[in-house]
């Protein structure tokens, strides 16, 4: 009887000093003030040679069905003080956290800064309005080089070496044979050379363009907007169609066009095309020089000699181009008068589209 009540007091004093350890942990946990200290408490308590281990040391003096209870208690304790340990470190980390962003003098309930948002210049916008109308008509987008071959710019297009119409525009040359192409008619070429004889061909092609001409409805670079299209039957009736459908969608339904006689030697017959005015609906007025008229394109039926050295039959297959300013356009649309302002990258202009 004594053995067992020996083993009894032991029992009941072990728990009890588990229980006092589990009390003491978890008071020290929440009077510590750092994560240095919470760790320093865990060692203490629970580490390898902590309280624990220690008090657990003398279940040697318990029999083997005391032993379990014992086992119990401990591993009850020690998952009360972990349980705590945790609380209080993430309780800790939250006000370190806050301590810091207001030592930092950062306010988190102030209101964000907003991002500026960019906005489209006015040329990407008309230049998209321009494809997204050709598109609608089923031609397809091409390109071309910026720098180009003498061929392509100028032989190509039926001009030849020494012709005059080339002082027509003012070429920034590169080398002998290469340079800084003038317009975008090019492409009209290297597509056909590509395609032949493949029909119908239609194509525009939008792309910057360089010639020596710098004032205010004048700039060194340019952006043109190439249109062609090839196949059996294409009559003059097709292209003035063509424009004047994209006229009424570009500047409005109650858009006019004109057609006047003109010169281009890479198309035969050719026209300028004028629409009626964009401030005065024909009127006359000072942006249309009181004529009712503005010029907006060149156009005409492609030459025979482009579509040959095209590698296209010109006995069997006919086609009309039209190449026309963006900036000019964009100038019309929003009644710019300056063409530099377009490059000037001046937001207090560009904002306003
Ligand atoms: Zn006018």
């Amino acid at each position: 009887m004594t053995g067992f009540n020996r083993v009894l007091e032991t029992r009941v004093f072990m728990e009890e000093k588990l229980r006092k350890m589990g009390e003491d942990a978890c008071g020290a946990l929440a009077k510590a003030g750092s994560l240095e200290e919470l760790n320093g408490i865990r060692v203490r308590f629970l580490g390898k040679k902590g309280e624990l281990t220690q008090i657990l040391r003398g279940m040697g003096g318990l029999s083997a069905q005391e032993r379990p209870r014992i086992g119990q208690v401990a591993n009850e304790v020690r998952s009360a003080v972990e349980n705590e340990l945790e609380a209080r470190s993430a309780t800790l980390k939250r006000l370190l956290r806050e301590q810091k962003l207001r030592s930092e003098g950062i306010d988190v309930t102030l209101p964000g800064v907003p991002l500026l948002r960019g906005g489209k210049h006015p040329l990407s916008v008309v230049l998209e309005e321009i494809q997204e109308i050709f598109l609608g008509l089923g031609y397809s987008i091409a390109e071309g080089p910026e720098v180009e071959t003498d061929y392509y710019n100028f032989e190509a297009l039926n001009l030849p070496k020494e012709h005059p119409a080339r002082d027509m525009q003012d070429t920034f040359f590169v080398g002998e044979e290469i340079l800084l192409r003038t317009h975008t008619s090019p492409v009209q070429v290297r597509y056909m050379e590509r395609t032949a004889p493949e029909l119908p061909v239609k194509i525009i092609a939008p792309g910057k363009v360089y010639r020596r001409d710098d004032d205010a409805t004048h700039s060194p670079m340019f952006s043109q907007v190439e249109g062609l299209a090839v196949d059996r039957r294409i009559t003059f009736s097709d292209l003035k169609g063509t424009l004047d459908l994209f006229a009424r969608e570009m500047f409005g339904s109650k858009t006019k066009t004109r057609f006047r006689p003109s010169y281009f030697p890479f198309t035969e017959p050719s026209a300028e095309v004028d629409i009626s005015c964009v401030m005065c609906g024909g009127n006359g007025c000072r942006v249309c020089s009181h004529t009712g008229w503005l010029e907006i394109l060149g156009s005409g039926m492609v030459h025979p000699r482009v579509l040959e050295v095209s590698g296209y039959n010109s006995e069997e297959v006919t086609g009309f181009a039209f190449g026309m300013g963006v900036e000019r356009v964009a100038m019309l649309k929003y009644g710019i008068d300056d063409m530099r302002l377009l490059f000037d990258n001046d937001l207090r202009f560009l904002r306003q589209f």
